[in-house]
């Protein structure tokens, strides 16, 4: 069978502020599971900028059996117009989707898109290899676990499937059917490796380890070194980004993975992230020496009443003492934080912007918490009946969504650009950018902030 995965042309925030954005390692790990024996290709329309047009045409050549579509909340709008399109074309082409949205809401996704003919629900490579396999057999695919069929407007949604045991039987991402070129930051080529699934924490927001269960389930330590040193020989990346929810979790592993880095000579500097009540200095210092560069934490809100709220199980006060460790092994800190909880007070916010000062962070990135669906903020939302669109494209973290107590949709805006601003228009900071980052932040992610809240305060 002729199959295209593909995520759709959207325009997309991070892509505005850092030119580029990562490989969509999730249509590269179905590809893997389903290349043996079909024609397999991927379009990533973020990294080739392609528009519907583009879309169009690519279908219309490659007349695909079947198309699957990965897509984050904000970009159900554009999968939509991607799955018409396809059907338009070929009435029998099969529609497939999956990723964390649609995993969440499978009987309003159909709703919106009667297009659609499979939703593949959570973990998808066992589920979309036993789907392809089904329709090449003409067989009936309405018992395949982890399945919700449309069934003419009536949902069928089958068992959940069970996670995948052991994560080292899932083949290496499909890098060569992706544009590996065109993932660059400043000239250097990058890529993103997966090593560990699933995070057993569960914090009200958090929409990324929702996907891959509350088990944690890590790569072995060789098929780490494998994939990274294949991206590194094959695809000439020097830099890498780990995008496990929390790359640390498990620390003895963490140190032997960046003690291989240096052993087996990988020439690669990276990134990845941990929770900050579980990061040591033996942790840090061990990455630093295996060529990682920057550490991203959740810090999330300097107020303890907020973090209690959406179950982080952090202090502030932890957050400052992983910065300083960090710091003192030669990483760089990038920090989030969220705003704009429900119940959120200007006094909450307040005690967050000045803990993204006082932290020591290098990098500031704020949000707007958004109820994605799924999350335990969707269900709290909902059943306080705070959502004020389903308009799936404000469902960036840069548009408010939810009817807040004590701030109208505006002035939650103006609270996050005040953030962004008051972070870093600070004298020093500007001063530190200007030698070491030539003045990238003040060139480059100001103006897009600005212009974001901007767009935001007029449709908001
Ligand atoms: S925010 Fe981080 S720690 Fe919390 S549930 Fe998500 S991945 Fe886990």
């Amino acid at each position: 069978m002729r199959i295209l995965l593909l995520s759709p042309p959207t325009t997309s925030a991070i892509k505005a502020v850092v030119g580029t954005t990562g490989p969509p390692l999730g249509l590269a790990y179905l590809a893997s599971m389903v290349k043996d024996g079909h024609d397999v290709r991927i379009v990533d329309s973020l990294a080739e900028d392609y528009t519907y047009e583009d879309v169009e045409r690519v279908i219309k050549k490659y007349d695909p059996d079947v198309v699957g579509i990965t897509s984050t909340t904000s970009m159900m709008p554009d999968a939509y117009v991607v799955a018409k399109m396809a059907k338009t074309f070929n009435e029998d082409v099969k529609m497939v989707m999956g990723g964390p949205h649609v995993t969440f809401v499978p009987e309003r996704t159909l709703r919106e898109c009667p297009y659609i003919d499979y939703i593949v629900r959570g973990e998808g490579e066992l589920t979309f290899r036993e789907l392809i396999d089904s329709l090449e057999r003409n067989r009936d695919p309405s018992s395949i676990p982890g399945l919700s069929v449309n069934l003419r407007g009536k949902v069928k949604n089958n068992s959940p499937r069970p996670l995948i045991e052991d994560i080292d039987t899932i083949p290496v991402p499909s890098y060569d059917l992706l544009p590996m070129e065109k993932y660059q930051v400043n000239g250097v080529r990058f890529g993103t490796v997966m090593t560990s699934r699933g995070c057993p924490f569960d914090c009200a927001f958090c929409s990324s380890s929702l996907q891959f269960g509350r088990r944690w389930r890590g790569h072995s330590d060789s098929r780490v070194i494998e994939e990274l040193r294949h991206l590194h020989e094959k695809y000439r990346i020097h830099e890498i980004e780990f995008l496990d929810d929390t790359f640390t979790l498990n620390k003895p592993r963490t140190m032997r993975i960046a003690r291989r880095i240096l052993e087996e000579g990988l020439d690669i500097s990276w990134s990845a992230s941990s929770r900050v009540d579980i990061f040591t200095e033996e942790v840090a210092a061990a990455m630093k020496k295996g060529g990682c560069h920057t550490i991203y934490f959740g810090i999330e809100s300097g107020s303890q009443k907020i973090l209690n709220f959406i179950g982080k199980g952090i202090t502030p006060e932890q957050s400052i003492s992983a910065v300083k460790k960090a710091k003192k092994q030669g990483l760089n800190v990038l920090g989030s934080f969220v705003i704009g909880f429900p119940e959120e007070t200007k006094e909450d916010i307040r005690k967050t912007i000045k803990l993204s000062k006082k932290a020591g962070v290098d990098f500031a990135q704020f949000t707007i918490a958004t109820p994605y669906p799924g999350t335990r903020l969707w269900d709290y939302a909902l059943s306080k009946k705070l959502i004020l669109t389903f308009n799936w494209r404000k469902y960036t973290t840069l548009d408010p969504v939810m009817k807040l107590k004590n701030f109208t949709a505006q002035q939650i805006t103006k609270m996050f650009q005040r953030a962004y601003l008051s972070f870093y228009l600070r004298p020093s900071y500007l001063i530190k950018d200007l030698i070491f980052r030539k003045g990238f932040i003040f060139r480059r992610a100001i103006p897009n902030v600005i212009k974001m809240g901007k767009s935001a305060i007029g449709s908001g």
